[in-house]
């Protein structure tokens, strides 16, 4: 079967699978296989989601909480989110009227680009980016444009740099804190700076915070949230219960925008899936709502700091000279494999492929997330796997530099 006798869609035109999806899949297949593979491909905690949250789902199901939802998502969850948001942000108003529940922040994303963006319009979106940013923008058949952040500052863009990739189509920015693939986090008054230079444009922010309680500096990472009101004007908040809450795959999405943004979402959702299930909308109220999760969080949170720290020590004791940026949040690792190209691999991907070949290792080449020179290590795994990965991580890197060198 080939594409000219099935002929796709033009709304399908740059379509590419999630690689980090394709990846983890392929590591997952393998280890079914029988083969030793240890897995830090997959952006997704290794935690089960708390008891008390999963036993909100199991009783709604039991309590007959299976029919349709209201589209928005219901009001319980709804307040919740307003209520927790709230909360992180010193208390600031958060209207429950302005959030819309979604199937996974993915879906989220996907609304706010489908009811922004669309033909002609341009998005900017900070580089190193997660993978479906720029297919999402695809999607509404709008125009991503990648820029690339500083390497002399984690790998952030700020508004000079967006400045100088802007012009009078481009429609709004995506920016993700703390970063998905590098761990790095932007203060209150980047963020500012941002939302100003945004806002003075007319242009759109959408800002990915689905990671703000994984941060290990004090407190939530700072959010736009932080900011004045006059600021918040065309900014759409993203949420979610999959990665602080370990509820991946119960899918659930969160997103915060001025009110007609967030009916638009909600009716385009009436004709998509008519709102996320609502068991799991039930099991995500607990989570946002009750008290006693956030101690498991924290917990969850100090976990992934002590196999941050486990990772830094281990590259900066084995592999020196390895760059890499620190991570601030989140639970990934993004260092440089360009220093190893020419010794019989030429890309971050190749880099990827013969360490899972070889050494049974599953990372994700920075060629997914826009940067072929690095590669993301996700640390959200046991301390027994980091430790076994990263010791032959370092026997691999050992037998490319001997390569390197005779070449
Ligand atoms: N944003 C970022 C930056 C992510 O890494 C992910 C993980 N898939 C998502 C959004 C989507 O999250 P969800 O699983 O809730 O769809
Ligand atoms: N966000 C995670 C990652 O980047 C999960 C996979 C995905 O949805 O891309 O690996």
């Amino acid at each position: 079967m080939s594409a000219e006798e099935f002929p796709l869609s033009k709304n399908l035109q740059y379509l590419k699978p999630s690689e980090t999806v394709s990846i983890n899949q392929e590591a997952q297949r393998r280890r079914a296989a029988g083969e030793d593979i240890i897995d830090l491909s997959a952006g997704e905690p290794d935690f089960d989601t708390p008891k008390l949250v999963a036993e909100a789902g199991i009783r709604a199901i039991q309590q007959g909480k299976t029919h349709y939802p209201p589209t928005a998502g219901i009001l319980e969850l709804r307040a919740a989110v307003a209520h927790h948001l709230s909360l992180l942000s010193g208390g600031r108003p958060v209207n429950a009227d302005n959030v819309v529940i979604s199937t996974g922040a993915k879906q989220s994303i996907y609304n706010a680009c489908m009811t922004l963006f669309g033909p002609g319009d341009r998005v900017l979106i900070p580089s190193p980016a997660w993978v479906s940013y720029p297919q999402i923008v695809h999607l509404a058949r709008a125009e991503p444009v990648l820029v690339p952040g500083d390497i002399e500052w984690s790998l952030k863009v700020d508004v000079d740099t967006l400045e100088r990739h802007a012009d009078s189509r481009t429609r709004g920015v995506i920016l993700c804190s703390p970063v998905n693939p590098t761990g790095a986090v932007y203060s209150r008054s980047e963020l500012k700076a941002l939302a100003e230079w945004t806002g003075s444009r007319g242009m759109w922010l959408i800002s990915d915070e689905i990671y703000r309680r994984i941060h290990y500096g004090s407190g939530p990472a700072p959010s736009v949230l932080d900011l004045p009101d006059e600021l918040l004007q065309r900014v759409v908040v993203i949420y979610g219960a999959s990665k602080a809450y370990a509820m991946t795959g119960w899918r659930i999405g969160v997103a915060l925008a001025p009110r007609p943004i967030a009916q638009a979402m909600a009716a385009l959702q009436t004709h998509i899936t008519s709102g996320a299930s609502q068991p799991a909308q039930w099991a995500a109220a607990a989570a946002f709502g009750d008290d006693r999760v956030e101690a498991e969080v924290a917990a969850m949170v100090e976990a992934f700091r002590r196999r941050r720290d486990l990772v830094v020590a281990y590259f900066r004791q084995h592999l020196p000279g390895v760059e890499f940026v620190e991570p601030l949040g989140a639970f990934y690792f993004f260092f440089r494999v360009d220093q190893y190209f020419d010794g019989g691999i030429s890309s971050a991907s190749d880099f990827c492929q013969q360490l899972m070949a070889s050494e049974g290792v599953a990372l994700v080449p920075g060629d997914a997330f826009g940067d072929p020179r690095w590669v993301r290590l996700s640390f959200a795994a046991s301390e027994k796997d980091l430790n076994r990965a990263l010791e032959r991580l370092a026997r691999f890197a050992r037998k490319l530099e001997a390569a390197h060198a005779a070449s």
